[in-house]
């Protein structure tokens, strides 16, 4: 008799964004004139680059022909890439990684979820309340939790981001062995200090834990002051892996590429409490289930670090930063308490109540649409999530409709 793994069971529904999609048809029905405007979902609105569509255009035509061809490539990469994220995302920053220590693939969704496969069963998780819900539920997957009781699982350390810590965790009561951090935050936009970082390698260090450290959303990092990589906070080689994606930077969530760092001197312990290096199993594990990214989306990736391809991309994000600067200031201007908005796409906003109601009365009286922060775990209620990701119309619109209703 087949059985099915029952830790799927424990599994909550995402209602989330089921839930925001049928409130918003059913207000489209009822208000078949009024526009919507969506500054809800985490996902790009703009067009690829130029330089990137040329270069994924060019690599089409290569493989359109005998003689340039090529078929299944490094399961890692291509070194073009690979020797092109290292030098512009790590070197230049002094940050000390190399090209073999960089693993390209198609999503930063897949590898933050994935490497939990690495480590045993009982190792102890510590994950962001709000969260990016891939690192909790490839965990309940993985059965490292127990059931589902009041709105959290039993067995997982919840880092509670709030107004009180300015929504960057300190360190847990409980120790971990696994620390999962994300800056700039999604979905609080917060960002993290270099010292308050330090800290928690620190920390790793003493406890014999490792971070993984999201890091999608640091090229919306402008103030220089704040690290965009780990691995420029000293000692982070031995205790962090970072994943970092095209997604955002690039527009590339269509497209999908993506890469996780593991450098080579970082370890997790056997069952007899000897140091195994975690980069020949990632390796072991990316080559037996992942057969690369294809090759004229590795050339459109290649071209972001192209002279045409920084200044575009720069631009590509600086136009969201703008919008996400607009909606800073407005919500300011109304007198409602957030965070993000600056360094990062999103806002996160104080509801003066409920979340969902909050949806419901900014939907009706407004026609925007946000996330409600209740999506994102006990400690996002009474907050909403505004993103940045939309034309600067859009947003200009959506923020004089906001005005006009909650003034
Ligand atoms: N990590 C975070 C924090 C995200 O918000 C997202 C997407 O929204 C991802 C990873 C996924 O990135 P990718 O498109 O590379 O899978």
């Amino acid at each position: 008799m087949i059985k099915i793994n029952e830790h799927y069971l424990k599994l909550q529904a995402s209602y989330l964004f089921s839930n925001i999609a049928k409130k918003v048809t059913d207000f489209q029905t009822a208000n078949p004139d009024k526009e919507i405007i969506r500054l809800g979902i985490g996902d790009v609105t703009h067009a690829l680059p130029q330089a990137c569509t040329e270069a994924f255009h060019a690599a089409v035509d290569e493989m359109a022909v005998d003689s340039s061809f090529r078929g299944y490539g490094p399961e890692q990469g291509y070194d073009f890439l690979r020797e092109a994220i290292a030098e512009n995302d790590f070197q230049s920053r002094g940050a000390d990684i190399s090209a073999d220590e960089i693993f390209v693939s198609d999503g930063a969704k897949c590898d933050t979820g994935n490497i939990q496969e690495l480590f045993t069963l009982d190792a102890k998780i510590a994950l962001p309340d709000p969260v990016y819900p891939v690192y909790l539920d490839t965990n309940v997957m993985a059965g490292r939790t127990g059931d589902f009781c009041d709105g959290r699982y039993e067995g997982i350390i919840y880092l509670n981001s709030t107004k009180e810590n300015n929504f960057v965790p300190g360190l847990p009561t409980e120790t971990p062995d696994l620390i999962y951090l994300c800056f700039p935050n999604n979905p609080t936009g917060s960002t993290i200090t270099k010292a308050e970082l330090q800290t928690w390698v620190e920390y790793a260090k003493e406890n014999k834990a490792l971070i993984l450290f999201d890091a999608a959303y640091e090229s919306f990092i402008r103030d220089e002051a704040l690290p965009r990589s780990i691995y420029e906070v000293d000692g982070a080689r031995e205790v962090a892996i970072e994943f970092r994606s095209f997604s955002k930077n690039a527009g590339f969530t269509g497209t999908r590429c993506a890469y996780t760092v593991v450098p080579k001197e970082c370890t997790a312990f056997d069952a007899k409490g000897v140091k195994q290096l975690i980069h020949p199993l990632w390796n072991r594990r990316h080559c037996t289930k992942f057969n690369g990214v294809s090759y004229p989306v590795q050339r459109a990736a290649e071209a972001v670090y192209s002279e045409a391809g920084k200044i575009q991309t720069t631009n590509l994000v600086a136009g969201y930063l703008k919008n996400a600067a607009l909606i800073a200031k407005e919500i300011n201007t109304l007198g409602y308490d957030f965070v993000g908005g600056a360094n990062s796409p999103y806002i996160w906003i104080e509801a003066k109540g409920d979340s969902w109601e909050f949806f419901d009365m900014l939907l009706n009286k407004t026609g925007v649409v946000c996330t409600p922060g209740a999506g994102f775990g006990k400690c996002g209620e009474g907050y909403i999530r505004l993103s940045a990701f939309n034309s600067y119309e859009n947003v200009e619109q959506a923020m004089l409709r906001i005005k006009e209703t909650l003034v």
